[in-house]
């Protein structure tokens, strides 16, 4: 269990290239994103992002959990975003897992947390749903722009989903 260690050396040896003097701490492009923390997703080359560019908040899922919503205020009210793009994926970990399981195994472990896993049965449906959830969200003050994108680790297609 090395990694963190490991981590400190990397970063010292790539100092030069990780600063970042003078970059604005405002994205550039006035746009977050909202994505599955999941390891196949690397959004950077995938939207042709740059560092600067953006606000990147991922979580299990890429919901618009209390937090996230939380994180995306700030960026809006704070930092000048004015736009939102929600990235979930096919093969998601929450895609068919159980809500009641996941409750189950923290309650035993005397856990009875306010969140919930945030598990669905279906992709589209559940994407959807966040984007209604951050439509709604008055902590938000730009709301015209938010659009949703399903990506495939298999083939590497991403592609969006409309709401009607
Ligand atoms: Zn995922």
């Amino acid at each position: 269990m090395a990694n963190a260690d490991d981590m400190l050396r990397v970063a010292r040896t790539r100092a030069p290239e990780l600063a970042a003097p003078g970059l604005s701490p405002r994205p550039r492009r006035k746009v977050a994103v909202l994505a599955c923390m999941d390891t196949r997703i690397d959004l950077f080359p995938m939207l042709g992002l740059e560092r600067g560019d953006a606000h990147i908040i991922r979580n299990a899922g890429g919901l618009a959990t209390d937090d996230a919503i939380r994180s995306l205020s700030a960026s809006q009210r704070l930092l000048g975003t004015e736009e939102i793009v929600v990235v979930m994926h096919e093969g998601c970990g929450l895609h068919g897992a159980s809500e009641d399981e996941f409750a189950q195994a923290l309650a035993a472990d005397g856990v009875l947390p306010t969140w919930r896993l945030g598990a669905f049965d279906d992709l589209e449906t559940a994407l959807r749903q966040n984007l209604a959830r951050l439509r709604s969200s008055r902590e938000l003050p730009a709301r015209e722009h938010i659009r949703g994108f399903i990506f495939d680790p298999e083939s590497g297609a991403l592609r969006e989903v409309h709401v009607p």
